[in-house]
């Protein structure tokens, strides 16, 4: 294996082998990962020999995505919502569906200035620190129980220059304050399905960012009925949801006195978020 084509043609066939979804592709991000070069740099200079320290680095990486370790704990990156967002095994890698919530907060906190934020089961921070970045003048928590999630959040936010409090807590347990707005995107699958997800979820992804127990709503329940004492009144509160939970999860917040209760879909046309506003007078 001398040159960048070599290189390229034994990631993708090694990861073809070892069934990666998407073989080719994570070939080529692994290869540009490792040597910096680019897919325009790579049609000109194919033939031209690649380093032996990168090819060594190269092969690494590719046994190790082989083993379905996801890219993007390779990479030590993800991008969500246009922002670059360090991550490891610690955090659940940021979902391009989450985007949705984000969209709906926003939209639903437009022209306002000076917002409070909480973000709960913040994991990597994606959420809040794509929240913050996008609203003028408003302030964010971010609530979680790992405390090396926490590490990862923290990293983040540093990183892109976003003031945030961080909280280690068991859900709202040394939440203090009242806020405009809480998101949360928790654990929220069933226990039993968890075991049929593919390797890169079940064996590399932390169980605690997955597992919503049984019936896979507890984290919606014990949301819902804490978080009416942290918002203010008009407060809003949105999650993301699962694809079958828009029924349960909104009637949670009915039930609990939240009003406007809306199911919003995904790019799939699935059910994805769910907000409501609290009218505590
Ligand atoms: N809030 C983080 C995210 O959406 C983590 C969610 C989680 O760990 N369940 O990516």
């Amino acid at each position: 294996m001398k040159t960048y084509k070599d290189a390229l043609e034994y990631g993708k066939q090694r990861l073809l082998e070892c069934e990666i979804e998407d073989a080719n592709l994570d070939a080529w991000l692994l290869l540009e990962y490792v040597s910096g070069i680019s897919r325009s740099w790579y049609f000109v200079h194919e033939d031209e020999e690649i380093s032996e320290n990168d090819i060594e680095e190269y092969q690494i990486l590719i046994e190790q995505r082989g083993k379905h370790i996801p890219l993007q704990q390779l990479t030590k990156e993800a991008y969500f919502y246009g922002m670059k967002f360090f991550v490891n095994e610690n955090v659940l890698i940021p979902r391009q569906d989450t985007e949705v919530l984000v969209e709906q907060v926003l939209s639903l906190s437009k022209e306002k200035e000076n917002l409070k934020l909480l973000d709960m089961c913040t994991g990597s921070g994606c959420i809040l620190l794509a929240l913050l970045a996008n609203l003028k003048q408003a302030s964010g928590t971010g609530v979680d129980l790992s405390e090396k999630a926490l590490e990862v959040a923290q990293r983040n936010s540093k990183e892109l220059g976003i003031e945030v409090s961080w909280v280690q807590s068991d859900l709202f347990d040394k939440v203090s304050g009242s806020y405009d707005i809480i998101v949360s995107n928790p654990p929220y699958i069933e226990t039993s399905v968890i075991e049929g997800l593919m390797d890169e979820v079940k064996l590399y992804e932390p169980r605690m960012a997955l597992d919503g127990t049984e019936d896979g709503l507890f984290f919606y329940r014990e949301i819902t009925m804490q978080a009416g004492k942290y918002l203010k009144n008009n407060g809003i509160l949105a999650f993301e949801i699962g694809y079958n939970q828009g029924k349960a999860v909104s009637e949670f917040m009915k039930e609990n006195g939240y009003k406007e209760v809306q199911v919003l879909q995904d790019l799939a046309g699935l059910d994805r978020v769910v907000t409501g506003r609290i009218e505590k007078e």
